[in-house]
Formats: C-alpha cells, structure tokens, sequence
C-alpha cells in the first residue's frame, strides 16, 4: 500500500516516506489566542487530525505537535485593550474555548502542545546560532534573519529573491534598521511596559516565526516530516521556518512534506471579526451535531479554498443519516476487504477525503438496500473511524497522549 501526498515544496504529489521508518513526526502551526476562533480554524484541525488518524490507520507511530503563539502584537494589543490583563489569562481563556470546540469534533489532542512563552531560552539558542553561523545580524537591540545569506529562500513559494522583493513586504517593522528589504525579525526590543526576556542583545521578545521552528526541533528533531499550517502562512511564515531550521541546524531538507489547507470563506468573503462575519463552530453545535459538522468539514478537498454558506450543513443531513444508519449494520468479524479498498484508495491518493466520502455513501446505500456483500457495513464502520467519526467508534480526543 503506497500513500502519495502533495507538498507545497515543489507543488508536487510524492510517496511519502518519513526520516524514521515507521514514526511520523508533524508539527501543525496553532492559534494565536488573543480572539475567538471561528469555523475556518476547525475546518483546519478537523483536517490535520484526519491525516493524523489515517497515518495512524497506515501503522504509523504519530507525534504531533501544535503549538500556541502566546506573545505577538495582538496578544499586547489585546492586553492593553483589557486594562493590561495578564497574557496569559487572555491565552487561558481563548484556549479553553478552542480546545472545547475541539474536543466536541473529536479531534485528538496533540502529543504536545507548547506555548512560546515557555521557550525563550530555546528561541534565544536557535537565534544565537543564526549569528554565529553567520546567517542573522544585531542592530541595536534587534536581531535580524539576513535573507541574502539563504539563497533558496522563496522556494516554497516557488518564487526568486527578486521576485519576492517586488512583493509588499508583511515583515516591515523596524525596516530603517534592516540590511535588505526581506529580512524579519527573530529578537526585538519592545515597548516600555511590554512584556520582555533577557537575552545577549538586551531584553526583548521573539519575532513570530522563530517561534515555531525553536518548538519543532526541540519536541520533534531538525528534521521533520510533514509541517502543516493554513496556506496563508506559506509566506513569509514557513518559507522563514526553512530559512531558520536549515542555516541554524545546516540541515536540508528540514521538512518532507509541507501540507496546506485552503480558506474557509463565508459567501465569498474572508471571514474576520473586523466584517463582522465570523461564523462559530459552536454555534452551528447547538444546531447540528458534532459529527454532522465534522461531515461538512470534511466534504471539502483539504487543499481547496472552501466556501461556507447558510444551509450548506443542512444540506448533508440526509448523507449523515445514511452513513450513520449503515454504519448500526455492521457486525463483529473482518471487513470486506474490497470495499475497504475502495474507499481507502482515495485517501492513499493525495488525501481524498470527499472522494471517500463519495464511495462511503455508495457503500451505505448498498447496506441499507439490503444489497450488500458479507462485511461491507463493517468495512465502512472502519473507513468512518479512520475519519474520527465519534459515532463509528473513533477513538475520542482525551485518549491522545497530550499531557499539559
Ligand atoms: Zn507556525
């Protein structure tokens, strides 16, 4: 059995292989929880927990990693908003109600799940090694990445150097002080007031994207393979994490594959509080079941820009019926080997999981028509947990191995 997933690296489908035979380490960039999070961030975690189990399902040890960016701009905006609340009652907060709409959708827990403020010492060390390796410079309290230096930075994007230059640049702070017009912060001097960590270049705080690859490598090694993340973060984010990873650890390549999910948009338009057009994963619970939403979520290709509109869940209700009616059928002993194959073949090619979910629904209609095989009921039982559905037995999110 051969599982072929696409990488943004190249935007290319490849076998995929891992840098330890049998275990899959992966690292899934977080929120960063100054605000609520809406749909677009379920479908996201919906999706990665799906890939999870379906490694899981293929025989693969699974460590996965997400992590929550509790210092940034937004998170001090926030603070101040609220009185100068504590950050961390802010990122307590927020999180519980993640991690709630979570766990209703029954999406495992990570293996760890790390905050960035309680790895400053490994942010400092990551950045201390840039300069020594001659790949990130001081200037008066800031330490920058000197993009010149990493020639392959755009690659992901599958863009040059000069043709990221001609793009705006969302890494504009502190520009009067940068060598050239790409290079980000790793370490910053911050506002009287701000929260700040001593470091050798003076107290301060990370810049967003060292963040990341100081957690990746040390819960997961310099040498990762799949690191996932919205495709809003391909840039300049993740094309940063490789910079940082492969000049700090001279590794190449510090990640096998990279795996986007699209946008989940509301009508066509991004959604953002500031529109005031958030749609709420637990809101549509108390109308719909956890799972049904977990079917919506899923009936999206991951890759593709997804787009939410009112009654779309609705929609799927009599598939849910069907598939959950059909699952009630299936009964002790083997699945049938060939319709497990069947519906499995989409998610070996690529990740298909509407495509699954198209052969999943044949499947149940053969069952409740009364037309099946020996073991087809139970063979879509099986392709239904590998999905997390709670109803088909999936194991639920408490029984991953995330300890606080
Ligand atoms: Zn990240």
């Amino acid at each position: 059995m051969t599982f072929r997933l696409f990488t943004s690296l190249g935007n290319e489908v490849r076998e995929f292989r891992t840098v330890v035979p049998g275990e899959v380490r992966m690292y899934v960039c977080g929120v960063t929880p100054y605000d609520v999070t809406h749909l677009g961030h379920a479908f996201s975690y919906v999706q990665f927990d799906t890939l999870r189990r379906f490694l899981e399902w293929l025989g693969y040890r699974v460590r996965y990693v997400q992590n929550v960016t509790d210092i940034d701009d937004d998170m001090i905006m926030v603070s101040k908003r609220q009185g100068g609340r504590a950050i961390a009652e802010i990122r307590d907060e927020n999180d519980a109600i993640l991690r709630a709409d979570l766990d209703r959708l029954n999406v495992l827990r990570p293996t760890v799940y790390p905050y960035a403020t309680d790895h400053i010492p490994e942010i400092v060390e990551t950045t201390q090694r840039l300069i020594d390796r001659g790949h990130a410079y001081v200037v008066d309290g800031d330490v920058f990445f000197d993009v010149a230096s990493f020639p392959r930075y755009g690659q992901l994007n599958g863009l040059t150097l000069d043709e990221l230059g001609k793009r705006e640049n969302p890494e504009s702070k502190r520009a009067h002080k940068k060598r050239g017009h790409l290079d980000f912060l790793l370490w910053q001097q911050v506002e009287p007031g701000d929260p700040a960590w001593d470091s050798p270049w003076g107290p301060g705080r990370p810049g967003w994207s060292i963040e990341c690859t100081a957690m990746a490598v040390k819960h997961l090694g310099t040498q990762i393979d799949i690191h996932g993340g919205g495709s809003d973060l391909k840039y300049p984010h993740h094309e940063n994490e490789i910079a940082q990873a492969e000049c700090a650890y001279g590794v190449e390549p510090f990640c096998g594959w990279w795996v986007h999910n699209g946008m989940l948009q509301l009508d066509g338009v991004k959604m953002s509080k500031s529109l005031g057009n958030l749609v709420l994963a637990r809101d549509l619970m108390r109308t719909y079941e956890p799972d049904h939403l977990r079917l919506y979520l899923l009936s999206h290709h991951m890759r593709t820009d997804a787009n939410y509109v009112p009654g779309a869940v609705d929609a799927l209700a009599d598939r849910f019926g069907s598939l959950r009616a059909a699952t009630a059928h299936a009964a002790e002993g083997p699945p049938n080997r060939e319709a497990l194959a069947t519906m499995v073949a989409h998610l070996e090619a690529d990740f298909d999981v509407p495509g699954t979910l198209d052969a999943a629904e044949r499947v149940a209609r053969r069952v409740l028509g009364g037309v099946s095989e020996q073991g087809e009921a139970t063979a879509l039982r099986e392709t239904l947990r590998i999905l997390g559905f709670a109803f088909a037995g999936a194991r639920g999110p408490a029984t991953g191995d995330f300890s606080p």
